[in-house]
């Protein structure tokens, strides 16, 4: 279901009413996590103004650490959908259990299921029973062809609207957090009609490499854009180090859509 030769034509996939695919450059940013009310409404607001269509942000964070912050779940959620209501910004965040899937569906536009997820097969069927588009990011040691079989889990049942994200894979380079693997761009263009989007941001672990690799990722044809910013990188509860500043988003989505219209 998820082959080009299944499906020739380019898939869009329809989020609230803002299209994925089909030509226009969309651009999901926000926090890595739901910190509070006060720090989701500032970083909605620098959202907004940079020009992004989503909002991202974790209620429910998948962390390395049992011991580090967790995310706010419920509360999170509502603050989400508070801050929808500010700005018009659609809702993306991440369901990573079965469990909570009703839930996270009631305040987001879109499930997100992490690279940690992406072969939780159990949870990729039951995103596929819900009327709800799906982000699945690429797993950590994913191969291509596993994480579309990944994607035709959710498809095949029932749910055809999907757009995965390259967000970098483990490899033995340590100075980034990930490889960030562009080519992945244009092999999914070739083998899919799903859209795809690129996570710049935890695909280099670096947020002076955010720019770069977001501007290199509309050129290699990405449909999208996945972006960490935070009204104050230093004060993060996660994701500190490779979140943008205010500043250093609003010039990387200057670059990016000025890039995009000549693509
Ligand atoms: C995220 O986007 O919040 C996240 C946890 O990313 P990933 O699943 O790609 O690590
Ligand atoms: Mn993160």
């Amino acid at each position: 279901l998820v082959s080009r030769e299944f499906h020739p034509m380019d898939s869009i996939v329809d989020v609230a009413g803002v299209k994925i695919g089909g030509g226009n450059l969309i651009v999901m940013a926000g926090p890595c996590a739901v910190e509070s009310r006060e720090q989701l409404f500032e970083a909605a607001d620098i959202v907004k103004a940079g020009g992004a269509q989503f909002l991202r942000g974790g209620a429910y964070k998948p962390r390395t650490s049992p011991y580090a912050f967790q995310g706010l779940e419920t509360e999170g959620l509502k603050y989400l959908a508070e801050a929808r209501e500010r700005t018009g910004l659609k809702i993306v965040t991440e369901v990573t259990e079965v469990q909570a899937i009703e839930t996270v569906a009631k305040y987001a536009d879109m499930l997100q299921i992490g690279a940690r997820n992406m072969q939780n097969f159990g949870l990729l069927r039951e995103v596929g029973r819900s009327n709800k588009p799906v982000l699945l990011k690429r797993g950590l040691a994913a191969t291509i062809n596993e994480w579309l079989h990944a994607a035709e889990y959710i498809l095949s049942e029932g749910n055809q609207n999907v757009v995965l994200c390259e967000r970098g894979i483990r490899t033995y380079e340590e100075y980034t957090r990930n490889t960030l693997d562009l080519s992945a761009v244009g092999i999914i263009n070739h083998l899919s009609h799903l859209p795809i989007i690129v996570d710049p941001s935890h695909g280099t672990g670096k947020w002076r490499q955010v720019k770069p690799m977001a501007m290199a990722a509309v050129a290699a044809g990405a449909d999208g854009l996945m972006i960490e910013v935070h009204p104050n990188p230093e004060k993060a509860l996660s994701d500190g180090t490779q979140s943008l500043c205010p500043e250093n988003y609003y010039k990387t989505m200057n670059s990016v859509f000025k890039l995009a219209e000549f693509i």
